[in-house]
Formats: structure tokens, sequence, C-alpha cells
């Protein structure tokens, strides 16, 4: 049985009923949680005590202008940094406490990373990519082969297993990149603007995806500059100058396959 919504590599999950999710174990809980930066004799308050949960099966959009915190909020959740004070539980785990090696660990186990720019290792193909976050956790040769096999399928592109990045579309790379996030079963997405190198309607084909792996249990946190992209999302908060301004349910959300149903014949074609 998977835990607490947790997305298996072929992005079929038993998603937490709506009353479950209030009593669960947040994904995120994150209370007064602050991040300095020195600069030179100067500080700059990264983050100003942000209090933020997310539960089991959200899919939550942060937005904010440039310099507002977005990033820092997203390393320190991603477990890439440690924050100056306040409490941070990842799926439970009391993150700051960890060891370096703890916090590698956790990584692999429990986080899957999209990027902007894909980050897929030119030299491999896209099996090899997405078998990569197995080959740090230790799974076995056979296991990650059929895991990475199903979540290729999962995004459609199991045909393409054996194509290099530079062989594929940048809507194709990005969901190589999707497939390698899913491979370790993770209790949390996060995509640090994973639309922002692609054109209007890969963008929406990329949210399609994001969508349907929700649906099926995914949590994923996404930051995005773009307001049309919050829209296939559940729930924006917003940051400005290291505060949450606000943190709103989504009231109407965007179907992708929808807009893609509905896209323009002529681009289409393009
Ligand atoms: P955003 O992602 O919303 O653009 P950031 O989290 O990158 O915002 O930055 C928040 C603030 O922290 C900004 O003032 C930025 O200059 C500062 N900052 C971010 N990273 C560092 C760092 N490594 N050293 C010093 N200041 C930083």
């Amino acid at each position: 049985m998977l835990a607490n919504g947790r997305v298996h590599p072929n992005g079929i999950v038993h998603a937490p009923a709506a009353a479950e999710i209030e009593t669960r174990t947040p994904v995120i809980r994150v209370t007064d949680l602050v991040k300095d930066y020195s600069r030179g004799t100067n500080v700059v308050h990264a983050l100003r005590a942000v209090t933020l949960q997310v539960q089991a099966g959200e899919f939550v959009t942060v937005m904010g202008p440039s310099g507002s915190g977005k990033s820092t909020f997203m390393n320190l959740v991603g477990c890439l940094d440690r924050p100056t004070s306040g409490s941070f539980l990842l799926d439970g785990v009391d993150v700051p406490s960890l060891s370096r090696s703890q916090l590698a660990d956790l990584r692999n186990h429990k986080l899957g990373f999209i990027f902007q720019g894909f980050n897929l290792l030119p030299r491999m193909d896209a099996l090899d990519n997405v078998m990569l976050p197995m080959v740090y956790a230790g799974v076995p040769g056979s296991v990650r082969r059929v895991r990475g096999l199903a979540a290729l399928d999962a995004v459609g592109l199991a045909e393409r297993a054996h194509h290099r990045p530079n062989e594929m579309s940048g809507g194709q790379q990005q969901r190589v990149a999707i497939a390698r996030a899913l491979v370790n079963a993770p209790s949390l997405i996060l995509a640090d603007e994973p639309t922002g190198n692609l054109d209007s309607r890969t963008s929406v084909e990329i949210m399609a995806i994001l969508q349907r792996l929700n649906r099926a249990g995914a949590t994923i946190v996404l930051v995005t500059h773009e307001p049309d992209i919050a829209t296939y999302s559940s729930r924006t908060v917003a940051f400005k100058d290291g505060t949450l301004l606000s943190d709103q349910p989504n009231r109407r959300i965007v179907l992708a396959s929808e807009t893609l149903a509905e896209w323009p014949a002529e681009e289409d074609a393009a």
C-alpha cells in the first residue's frame, strides 16, 4: 500500500479521500520559516517567518515577483538548503535536524524535481536519464528498467526510451524529466518554472500531464510567473518581500485537456 498519496511510477496512485486529507500528516508543514543571507556586512531577509502547510494530493502554484523568496522557499522545501530558523516537517520528518547524508537520502526517496531547463544528461538516452534517481536510491538494475519504462509510459513516451535529449523536442524532454521525477514514488514533486522554456501549447500539454498525475494522487508544488499556468492548479500562494502575500484556493480550476481540445486548429498544425 502506498503511503500518504505517494505517486507510483506508473502514475496510478491511491489518492486520499477528501475527509482523509484533513487528518493526515501534511506533506509540507513549515512554521515561522526564516532564511537570512549575509551579503558583506548586510543581511538579506529572503524569507520572513513563513508558515504554510501543503496536504497530500494538493497542486499548489507559487507566484510572486523576482526577489520575493520563491527560490529560497523551494530550495528549503527541496532540502537543498537549511533555514536560519523555524521548523520544517516533510512528510512528518524534521528536516533541519538531519545530517547531510540523511538529507540526500530524504531527497532521493521523498522528492521529485522538475526544472525549467529539463536538466537531462545529454549523453544518456531517455530511459537512462529516468533510471538515474533509482541508481542513487540503490534500486536493483532489473527493477530500475521496469519502473523506468513504466514512468516513460505514464508520460506517453515509451517509444522514445532510447532517444537522447537532442533527438527530442522541448516538450518531450520535459516529459522525460517528469518521468524521472516520478520513478522513486516521491511524496512531493517540486517543479521550478517547468513551462518557462516551452511554447504555449506545449506548456498546456505539460500541465495536462501534471494535472493527470495530481488527480492520481501526486502532490505538486510548482513555481510560475504565468497567471495562466496557475489556473490549472488547485491553490495559489504568492510571496512578496519574503512573506506570504496571499494563499487562495483556485475557485475555477481549468482543465488543461479541455484547453487543448479547444486549441485553434491552425496553431495545432504549427
Ligand atoms: P525569487 O525566487 O522570488 O526571485 P529568491 O528566493 O531568489 O527570490 O531571493 C529572495 C531574496 O534573497 C532576494 O533579495 C535575493 O537577492 C536574496 N538571495 C537569494 N539567494 C541568495 C544568496 N545565495 N545570497 C545572498 N542573497 C540571496
